[in-house]
Order: C-alpha cells, then sequence, then structure tokens
C-alpha cells in the first residue's frame, strides 16, 4: 500500500506548496475559521498547518492516513455534486509516505487531543495522547526525505517559499470567512483576518494590494445559474508571470483556458500582445455543470457548456469595461 501511496505523491506532492494546498484545503474542508500556517527553510525542512476546524476523533487517525479514505464522499453519486475541496483520499497519505508526518486532533466531543505519527514507509502508526485545542495539525518534517530523487527537484528555500506564498494568497482569496498567517523562519509574513462578505474589498486589498484595487473595474455578471463577480484591470503584468491572475470556480482555485482566453478577448485592442491583465474573478454555477475530476492536482475544470461560460466572463467583463468608460 506504501508503494501505491509513493507513487500517487508523485501526482499530489511535487513540493512544498502542494502540501500546503492539500492540507489548508482540509482545513476548510473542516470548518475552520482560523489556520496558522507555519514553514521552515522554504518548507523543505518543516511544514505545521494548524486549524481550529472540527477536528478527527480518534478512531479515524489512523484511517485518515490510508489512502482512499475519505470522509466526504458516502457513495459514487456524491461525486457528481462534489461541493468540499478534497474527495479522492488521498493527500494525507500521499504526503505521510513521504516525509514524516504528525497528524494531532481534538474533536469537540473527545476529553482529551490523540497525535498519530509515521515516517514514510513504515505502515505502523502510533497512537499517543497529546495537548491540542479542538481542531487539527498536521506537521511534515523532512520531505521527500526518503525519495532522494525528488528531493533533489526541490529548489532554493526562496523559490519554494514564493510557491507557498503563492498558493497561499489563492487560497486567501477564495475563503474571506477564513482567517490566515503565514510564518516563514518564525516570522509572521502574512495575515489576514476573516472578514464579512461585504468587506471582500479588504481581503482582495490585502492579498493583491491597495494598487491593484484602485485600478481595477468592478465586474458582475450573471446568466441562467452561472454569476461571475471580482475585478480586473488592464495596467496587467508581463508575458510569463501569473501573478494578479486568479480565477475561482465554486470556490476553488482554477487557472483555466476558457477563463483566460474571454478576459483577454474583452481587453483586445485595449493591450498589447505582451500584457496580460490583472483579474480576480469569482465564478459560481451548479456542481454538475463541470467536471473538476481531470488531475488529481485538480487545477484543472472543464466546463460541460464552456461556450456559455467564456461568452458569460467576456460579456461581464466587456460591460465592465464600458461602464468604466463612460
Ligand atoms: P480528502 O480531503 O480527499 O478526503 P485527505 O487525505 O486530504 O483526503 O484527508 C483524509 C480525511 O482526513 C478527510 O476526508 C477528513 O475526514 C480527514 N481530515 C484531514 N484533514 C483534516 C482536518 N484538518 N480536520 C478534520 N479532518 C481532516
Ligand atoms: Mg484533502
Amino acid at each position: 500500500a506504501r508503494l501505491a501511496n509513493q507513487i500517487a505523491a508523485g501526482e499530489v506532492v511535487e513540493r512544498p506548496a502542494s502540501v500546503i494546498k492539500e492540507l489548508v484545503e482540509n482545513s476548510i474542508d473542516a470548518g475552520a475559521t482560523d489556520i496558522l500556517v507555519e514553514i521552515d527553510k522554504g518548507g523543505h525542512k518543516r511544514m505545521l498547518i494548524r486549524d481550529n476546524g472540527k477536528g478527527i476523533p480518534r478512531e479515524e487517525l489512523s484511517l485518515a492516513l490510508s489512502r482512499h479514505a475519505t470522509s466526504k464522499i458516502e457513495d459514487i453519486d456524491d461525486l457528481e455534486s462534489i461541493t468540499s475541496l478534497g474527495f479522492r483520499g488521498e493527500a494525507l497519505a500521499s504526503i505521510s509516505s513521504v516525509s514524516r508526518l504528525t497528524l494531532t486532533s481534538k474533536t469537540e466531543e473527545q476529553a482529551e487531543a490523540w497525535q498519530a505519527h509515521c515516517e514514510g514507509r513504515e505502515m505502523e502508526i502510533q497512537l499517543n495522547p497529546a495537548a491540542h485545542p479542538k481542531g487539527a495539525s498536521v506537521e511534515v518534517l523532512d520531505l521527500f526525505f526518503n525519495t532522494p530523487a525528488r528531493r533533489k527537484f526541490l529548489r532554493a528555500e526562496k523559490t519554494e517559499f514564493q510557491h507557498v506564498e503563492e498558493i497561499f494568497k489563492r487560497i486567501a482569496l477564495s475563503h474571506f470567512e477564513v482567517g490566515f498567517t503565514l510564518k516563514h523562519n518564525g516570522r509572521v509574513v502574512h495575515r489576514f483576518p476573516a472578514v464579512v462578505p461585504e468587506l471582500k474589498d479588504k481581503r482582495i486589498a490585502a492579498v493583491c494590494g491597495q494598487a491593484f484595487l484602485q485600478n481595477s473595474i468592478a465586474v458582475h455578471g450573471e446568466y441562467q445559474n452561472v454569476t461571475v463577480t471580482g475585478w480586473c484591470n488592464a495596467v496587467g503584468q508581463g508575458r510569463g508571470t501569473n501573478e494578479l491572475q486568479y480565477s475561482f470556480v465554486n470556490g476553488r482555485m482554477m487557472k483555466d483556458r476558457v477563463i483566460l482566453h474571454a478576459i483577454r478577448q474583452a481587453f483586445e485592442g485595449m493591450i498589447d500582445s505582451q500584457t496580460y491583465p490583472a483579474f480576480v474573478l469569482f465564478i459560481t454555477m451548479p456542481p454538475e455543470e463541470l467536471d473538476i475530476n481531470v488531475h488529481p492536482a485538480k487545477h484543472e475544470v472543464r466546463f460541460h457548456q464552456s461556450r456559455q461560460v467564456h461568452d458569460l466572463i467576456y460579456k461581464s467583463v466587456s460591460d465592465a469595461l464600458l461602464l468604466s468608460a463612460s
């Protein structure tokens, strides 16, 4: 089973940033309102994710670390209407197969916290009592310590940290209701307090900068049961940078060609081919109208009605541009 986990780990766990993504999404799925991410040395050495979500009962700790153990899907029909971020039951198993992982948790009902520890391939998972408030913490030490080939692909501390920071920002942009803190080498790098939906702008400014918000126009559109909201501007970015290009579909960060194309088309004539528009866009639609199951890392989406989605985004951005010009 561990071998299968290590193979799967290659798909889910590419670098520290992918570990952070999976673990923070688990915290969000668990209903956390406050999430702390602490990393040392770009994540090579240590990553800790602590949340105040519903936690994992003692008897489910070992199970949570095994492959295809997910508490989020009851039967195969559920796949049609997934609303949780995780659903494959692969992340914890994969991460724990290539690191030294400690999972600590306490549920509301439990009097005390419990901790499960495992190292790489070793299958025996030890359970010990521990101290922890309601919620869960996952500590990941020495990523890829037992897979030297993959360890070689880890880049410099600074580069890995940039990837973590980028993922962290994307997640912070998709969950305003959750407070996020990111620490690197003991120093607080970002602190984004939770905001109510009406104060979304505050989070946008905190993550993307006040300048982005000031330069941007607001986008709103809907067609049938698809909605598009957000901000965009033509101040843009140079080719090859993907900073300040954020799109979310039903709360998941997605970098999608259909979305990108529609936005570019709306800006046609306003920016040259070397410039990429900057945007933060939120798209919502009935979950059964898209496939998110394309790749284990789940960055891609396939819209069943991709033409309609494209045209709605194009029209919403174009309308916003017209309005701001008049
Ligand atoms: P998935 O998210 O696809 O279900 P994971 O391997 O990421 O698979 O997690 C396995 C299970 O462990 C989850 O289904 C959930 O029940 C539990 N779990 C993981 N992280 C947390 C957390 N932070 N709080 C509560 N439960 C968690
Ligand atoms: Mg998960």
